[in-house]
C-alpha cells in the first residue's frame, strides 16, 4: 500500500486485494481506515507523515475496521458522525445488510463527533449524508470542489431518504473521492449518473 497523490494535499490509498476499497490522507486527517487487516499496510504507506485524526466517514467494516490499531499506533484520536457513535464504540454496524453485518471491528472510543458545518482537515466542511449507516458524513471542500463522499454514490436507497439539501450533485464537485473506486474528476458524468439514480 501506498500514498497516491489526487492533490497537493490530498493522498488516496488504495487497499487490497480488491483494490477499489480506499481510505485517503487529507493534510493531516486520514479519512477512513480499511478493514482490520489493513490497519498495518496504512500505517507503513503513511510512513513518518504527522496525523492529526482518523475521521470515519461510517461505521461500516470496511471502513472503521483499522481505527483502533491506527489509534492505538498512532495516538490520534477517532472522528465520526454522532448517528455512528454507538456503531463505531461496539464494534458492529447498526441496521446493516446481511453482508455489512458480517464485517465486525475492534471497538474504539469516538473523541468527537462531526456534525454539518464542522470543519475538518485542510479546508473541508463535514456533510450529513445519513442514510448509508445512520450517522454517515461525507466531507466538502468549496475552495477546489472536491467532495471526499464516503459511500453515498454506492448506495442507491441513500437517495430516497436524503433531504434534498444535501444532496452531492447539487454541489456540482470538480473532484470526487469515493470509498470505493477511482477518483472522478468529469463533473458532467458524475450529473448524468446521479441524474439516473431513482428518486422518490
Ligand atoms: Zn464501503
Amino acid at each position: 500500500m501506498r500514498l497516491t497523490p489526487v492533490t497537493d494535499d490530498i493522498f488516496r490509498i488504495v487497499l487490497p486485494p480488491l483494490r477499489h476499497m480506499n481510505a485517503y490522507l487529507a493534510g493531516e486527517v486520514l479519512v477512513d481506515a480499511g478493514l482490520g487487516l489493513h490497519a498495518r499496510g496504512i500505517l507503513k504507506a503513511l510512513d513518518r507523515r504527522t496525523v492529526t485524526a482518523n475521521v470515519v466517514t461510517h461505521a461500516h467494516g470496511d471502513h472503521v475496521g483499522g481505527s483502533k490499531t491506527i489509534r492505538d499506533e498512532l495516538g490520534v484520536p477517532v472522528w465520526c458522525g454522532p448517528g455512528d457513535v454507538d456503531a463505531v464504540q461496539s464494534g458492529k454496524p447498526a441496521a446493516a445488510s446481511p453482508v455489512q453485518a458480517l464485517f465486525r471491528w475492534k471497538p474504539v472510543q469516538v473523541a468527537r463527533e462531526l456534525r454539518e458545518g464542522d470543519e475538518v482537515g485542510p479546508g473541508f466542511t463535514v456533510l450529513d449524508v445519513a442514510g448509508h449507516s445512520p450517522g454517515q458524513i461525507a466531507l466538502w471542500r468549496e475552495r477546489d470542489r472536491t467532495l471526499i463522499c464516503a459511500d453515498v454514490f454506492l448506495n442507491v436507497e441513500f437517495y430516497t431518504g436524503l433531504p434534498g439539501l444535501h444532496e452531492p450533485p447539487r454541489l456540482e464537485p470538480q473532484l470526487v473521492l469515493f470509498g470505493h473506486g477511482k477518483p472522478l474528476r468529469d463533473p458532467a458524468k458524475l450529473k448524468v449518473f446521479a441524474q439516473k439514480l431513482p428518486r422518490d
